[in-house]
């Protein structure tokens, strides 16, 4: 009863934000951010999970990277769906975190990971609201389905892109792009 009612509240709070988001009523606090400082905090705080399951994260981010223009904490909320998810969908191997600068005009991050992988079929269902993969599956896993719809909003709100590739039994790569501007066009 206690998981069931833990449950209810993370998709309570989830739902809730989601509206919002898709009413428009959603405001971010935009500001300067590191994004690497970002991706740092949250790999931190997925490792102990991580290590519990006995597995790696790998962390590769190319160093001095300009600054974005997006909401810090909701970029950490990002992150830390799309490793949790890794790591949830993973019964070994590794997560790889990786950022760099794909040209002179974006920021690519991939997280990348070794577990149960996603059927093409299913694909594109992934970013809709409470899917779940073959729900039987699913249901051992926790969760409610509504992080990734979260992120894919996220993303889009900040300007940025989000794709997925995965090989079932291989494993699943999300790659984020976000634009890079000028301090004096935010
Ligand atoms: P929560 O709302 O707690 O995040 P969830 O993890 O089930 O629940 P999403 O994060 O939206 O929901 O993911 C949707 C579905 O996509 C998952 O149920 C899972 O089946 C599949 N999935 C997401 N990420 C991965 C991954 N890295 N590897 C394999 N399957 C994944
Ligand atoms: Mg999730």
């Amino acid at each position: 009863i206690y998981q069931e009612s833990a449950r209810l509240t993370h998709l309570i709070h989830d739902l809730f934000e989601l509206s919002k988001m898709e009413e428009g009523k959603f405001s971010f606090n935009l500001e300067w951010i590191d994004l690497s400082e970002v991706i740092e905090q949250v790999t931190l705080k997925a490792g102990l999970k991580a290590k519990e399951k006995g597995l790696e994260i790998s962390v590769d981010l190319q160093k001095d990277l300009p600054m974005i223009y997006a909401d810090g904490l909701r970029m950490e909320q990002v992150f830390l769906n799309l490793i949790e998810n890794a790591i949830r969908y993973s019964e070994k191997g590794t997560v790889f975190v990786q950022m760099k600068r794909s040209n002179s005009s974006e920021i690519l991050i991939n997280v990348e990971d070794t577990g149960i992988g996603i059927p093409q079929t299913e694909l594109p269902y992934i970013f809709d609201r409470f899917y779940r993969v073959e729900k039987s599956r699913s249901r051992d896993f926790g969760g409610t389905g509504l992080g990734l719809a979260i992120v894919n909003r996220l993303v889009e709100l900040q300007g940025g892109t989000i794709e997925v590739s995965s090989q079932v039994g291989h494993g699943t790569c999300f790659v984020l792009r976000f634009p890079l501007i000028s301090k004096e066009e935010p």
